[in-house]
């Protein structure tokens, strides 16, 4: 089962080239059963990325958030968290 992220990229119709995308969960940054859904985020040019929390995960726990600033794209960080939190 691929990831949220990549199914994402594969629906969208249009290039994702200066894009924004939108995420509760931090983009993992780790091969799984997927590839890590950074790199994706990376090599599709979006220009900013809104995460709502961090991934607990200990292998992600930031570092996704980390990647992508490296790489140059605008990440926001606790968007809707309190409501993502509550609905737990
Ligand atoms: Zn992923």
């Amino acid at each position: 089962m691929p990831h949220a992220e990549a199914m994402a990229f594969n629906n969208l119709k249009k290039d994702a080239e200066g894009g924004t995308m939108y995420v509760n969960l931090e983009p993992c940054c780790h091969q799984g059963k997927t590839p890590p859904c950074v790199d994706k985020v990376i090599s599709s040019g979006l220009k900013k990325v809104y995460i709502s929390i961090e991934d607990p995960d200990k292998r992600v726990s930031g570092k996704g958030i980390k990647l992508l600033k490296e790489a140059g794209i605008q990440v926001h960080l606790g968007l809707c968290k309190k409501r993502i939190l509550r609905s737990k």
